[in-house]
């Protein structure tokens, strides 16, 4: 088990900041719009009660962090997790503005969550204080201002108590049209076919896309993930599928290790009933967490938590490709080891854009009052995430630089010519 501790919270802000100065340094960004970007717009911190199964009252704190809108609504997950506060929550939101940015999506960027471990609560208690946050969020979130999803330890149902509880408690008259407060909703209620694997795909796809530049292909090459949840499944699922090999997994509770390979489907089945622990799976051997980030293999995928891969252990890392499903595992210094060593990491605001572009597709269906089939969501994704993918390999050619330093550098810019285009109001 990882303890939680390296997960550690201020340390992603610095990690946040120190990219964006940079990248700040690099394009020589305006002096105004990098004080405007170097900080949050809003930090929302609320506090409220919940009744719970044995009649005593607990009080939990929420948080929403809004960065930056100056491309569009604020947008961005919902993270139920004991490292969440507001120091996690602004540096999760800053990534947030520059994947969207990076994408050319009309968003801008957000994140918040609750710091609770959900495992334990019931099932009526998550529900009765998803319900409350949302309450207590009130007109900080909406359809067309803050838009909400999925996360570390959510999902589709914890955002159908959100669209359900925002839709109960706004005007009649509008009930029906704000089913878009939130995406990643479950199929059946608003949310878009292929939603659940957009995220893992567009790690998948970008591993495919650098191995291909590189001439190879994905037989037989060999990958570890850090993350079983719905990024690190998804991701191991379509690897597989095209004859990557997974020799290794490490969740929160445990480390597995097959060197002849792991069977997704088996360890999804394993792991699902047991609230998405791996442990206790037959199918591979328990081995020592502290050797995972070692282990020989051609792919890392760390598709956990923050701050994962640092001077610590960055040295350790045999993979050639470090492909960031998870936002922000890698701490500058981690990465300043990876890349002397030559290993290629595809930064987190591309690596797993997909689940944004995802939500941007259920958004505007739900807008438009339209139902898009699976087969056309995934061909939508493929043609965005590829079109992203390139945009930022030209970019590494052009400048000879690293993946993140170019992804950035796209993003940033795009925001402040949409700065220098408007200006400042007044
Ligand atoms: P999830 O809750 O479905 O899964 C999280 C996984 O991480 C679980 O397997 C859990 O056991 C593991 N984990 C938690 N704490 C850990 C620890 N201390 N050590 C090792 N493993 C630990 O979450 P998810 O939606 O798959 O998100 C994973 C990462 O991907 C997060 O960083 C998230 O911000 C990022 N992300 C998710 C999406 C999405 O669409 N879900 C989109 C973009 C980025």
């Amino acid at each position: 088990m990882i303890e939680t501790k390296t997960a550690n919270r201020q340390s992603m802000y610095d990690t946040v900041m120190n990219q964006f100065h940079k990248t700040a340094d690099i394009i020589n960004l305006n002096p105004n719009i990098k004080k405007i970007l170097g900080i949050t717009n809003n930090e929302i911190i609320v506090h409220f009660p919940v009744k719970m199964d044995n009649g005593k009252v607990a009080v939990f704190t929420g948080y929403r962090v809004q960065h930056n809108n100056a491309l569009g609504p604020y947008k961005g997950g919902l993270r139920y997790h004991p490292t969440v506060d507001v120091d996690a929550a602004k540096a999760l939101a800053m990534w947030m503005t520059w994947k969207t940015s990076l994408a050319g999506l009309p968003y801008g960027g957000a994140k918040g969550g609750i710091q609770i471990d959900p495992r334990n609560y019931s099932d009526a208690e998550l529900e009765r204080i998803t319900r409350r946050f949302t309450y207590a969020l009130g007109e900080n979130i909406g359809p067309e201002h803050d838009i909400p999803a999925p996360d570390v330890n959510t999902n589709t149902q914890t955002m159908a108590w959100i669209a359900d509880t925002y839709m109960s408690t706004i005007s009649t008259s509008e009930r029906s049209q704000n089913q878009h407060v939130v995406t990643g909703k479950p199929v059946g209620s608003g949310g878009l076919e292929g939603r659940d694997r957009a995220t893992g795909f567009g790690v998948f796809l970008t591993i495919k896309e650098l191995v291909k530049s590189r001439g190879e292909n994905l037989k037989g090459k060999t990958f570890i993930v850090q993350g079983f949840g719905n990024v690190g499944y998804w991701a191991s699922k379509f690897l597989t599928e095209e004859g990557a090999l997974l020799v290794s997994v490490q969740d929160a509770h445990a480390t597995l290790y097959n060197a002849e390979g792991i069977s997704v489907e088996d360890l999804f089945e394993h792991s699902s009933p047991r609230k998405g622990s791996i442990q206790g799976f037959t199918g591979a051997r328990e081995i020592d967490p502290k050797h995972f980030f070692g282990l020989k293999c051609d792919i890392l995928i760390p598709a956990a938590l923050g701050n994962q891969i640092t001077e610590e252990n960055a040295y350790q890392i045999k993979a050639g490709i470090v492909a960031e499903g998870a936002n922000g595992p890698t701490n500058p210094e981690g990465e300043k080891i990876l890349l002397e060593n030559g290993i290629t990491i595809i930064p987190d605001i591309l690596c797993n854009s997909g689940g944004v572009i995802g939500s941007y597709f259920e958004w505007l269906q739900n807008r438009n009052g339209e139902l898009w089939e699976l087969e056309e969501v995934m061909q939508k994704l493929e043609k965005k995430i590829l079109q992203v993918f390139k945009k930022v390999q030209t970019e590494v050619a052009e400048r000879e630089t690293d993946w993140r330093t170019a992804a950035y550098i796209i993003a940033i810019s795009r925001i402040e010519t949409a700065y220098r285009q408007r200006g400042i109001f007044p």
